[in-house]
């Protein structure tokens, strides 16, 4: 197939699709980017919506500026400051993880609460029998994740058991119902993985770890604003996850945490800190978990960096998860075709499940020397990532990207293979 041919074809099969998308006029709502001809990385941080920087102006002239302390404690457009944790927790569990309110806090980074939260189960666990020692977890999973496991079994003289998957796809719960059993504490597993997108039966993993008498935390960072999640249908018992990914909460925002409500008065986290103790201003002596969602908070809020997701999270309320969770299962197809027709032919592998409903919000690729690729298209305003080994990540985010955005990059990416910018590298 010659360029031109492939790209006139493809270039217009793009074009109907944006056409025919319902959500291609929230685009304009988020801040152009000069330059970039494709951005491909929504799953490694999200775009700020166009509103964003007037929203943190405003912030910091009128709620902070004007309100200074009081802002903590007295109303506001946003309510009390002391009061966005559950908040703005109940707002990204209503809009994006299918879970009633009281169960959900913003607070700290994904690694912290994914520590707190592990640590209270492991605990709770423990106490209850002490025969449960071990934490089951993904061997390929996102490194925080499995740091975080093996702290938490060493520091309290548990054991991790790895489940191992092939590259290019993920846990099964019938590995799940293989690893566990009465010696299980707790098992923790991403509900998408960050390197192949594989996307997990988490209802039926919840079901294998509950019949093993298990605690189950999903580490839900590639899920939150990118599929479409019922943690209170699976009964699934904790959750964490990030809000810089497809949720749009920009760099370093804060993370968020949950804990399904009747083990809130079982699980005790670790970090027990003044924000969580029941009437923190009394300063009085000894920690007296606050009631609720609310002990989960350890210190101050970090409320600053919370605003640009107030902004997001409108705008993915006004589109609504399951248009999104289309449109994602729609734009990573799209790129597979591609994929299929202008890249497997210079040897490029797809490390990502086929099906649609197996496979989250990003496709991995593979190919010998795709490092240097990736620097490549990074110069030439084609924004994927790049993971160990050999592999390019395309995660399109529904909300603000588009399938001709998707058709260029790739475009640059196979005139690249074709031999175009790596000769001259
Ligand atoms: C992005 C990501 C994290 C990030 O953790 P931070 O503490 O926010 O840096 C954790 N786990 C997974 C699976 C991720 O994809």
């Amino acid at each position: 197939m010659t360029a031109a041919t492939g790209t006139g074809t493809w270039a217009e099969r793009a074009a109907a699709l944006d056409a025919a998308d319902p959500l291609a006029p929230l685009r304009a709502r988020f801040l152009p980017a000069p330059g970039v001809v494709a951005y491909l990385d929504g799953n490694s941080l999200g775009r700020p919506v166009a509103s964003t920087a007037t929203r943190l102006e405003e912030f910091v002239r009128e709620a902070w500026g004007t309100r200074l302390i009081r802002g903590w404690t007295e109303d506001g457009p946003d309510g009390p400051w002391m009061g966005w944790p559950e908040r703005v927790g109940d707002r990204i569990a209503a809009t994006a993880l299918g879970a009633g309110p009281g169960q959900t806090v913003l607070a700290d980074s994904t690694t912290v609460v994914l520590y707190k939260l592990a640590r209270a189960a492991v605990d709770a666990a423990a106490a209850a029998d002490p025969a449960r020692s071990v934490i089951v977890a993904c061997a390929e999973d996102f490194p925080t994740d499995r740091y975080v496991v093996e702290g938490i079994a060493a520091e309290r003289g548990g054991s991790v058991r790895w489940i191992e998957t092939s590259l290019a796809g993920g846990v099964t719960p019938e590995q799940v119902r293989n690893t566990t059993g009465p010696d299980t504490a707790l098992v923790l597993l991403s509900h998408i993985s960050y390197r192949s997108g594989w996307l997990a039966d988490a209802p039926a993993i919840v079901a294998a770890a509950h019949d093993a008498g298990a605690y189950v935390l999903l580490d839900l960072c590639h899920s939150a604003g990118s599929v479409e999640l019922a943690l209170d249908a699976w009964r699934v018992d904790l959750a964490a996850g990030c809000t810089y990914k497809f949720l749009n909460g920009g760099p370093g925002s804060p993370a968020f945490g949950f804990v399904r409500r009747d083990l809130q008065t079982v699980l005790r986290q670790p970090i027990q800190g003044w924000m969580g103790r029941h009437d923190p201003f009394t300063m009085g002596p000894g920690y007296l978990p606050a009631g609720g969602i609310r002990h989960v908070v350890s210190g101050t809020p970090p409320i600053l960096a919370a605003v640009p997701l107030l902004a997001a999270l409108d705008l993915l309320e006004d589109a609504g998860i399951a248009a999104v969770r289309a449109k994602s299962v729609a734009l990573t197809g799209f790129a597979l075709e591609l994929v299929d027709a202008w890249l497997a032919p210079h040897g490029v592998d797809v490390l990502s499940p086929r099906e649609g409903h197996h496979r989250g919000g990003h496709l991995t690729i593979r190919r010998p020397g795709f490092r240097a690729v990736v620097d490549a298209l990074w110069a030439r305003g084609v924004l994927p990532d790049y993971r160990e080994p050999d592999a390019i990540r395309i995660g399109p985010a529904p909300l603000s990207s588009s399938f001709t955005e998707v058709h260029d990059g790739l475009a640059v990416l196979r005139d690249l293979l074709d031999g175009v910018g790596v000769q001259k590298r």
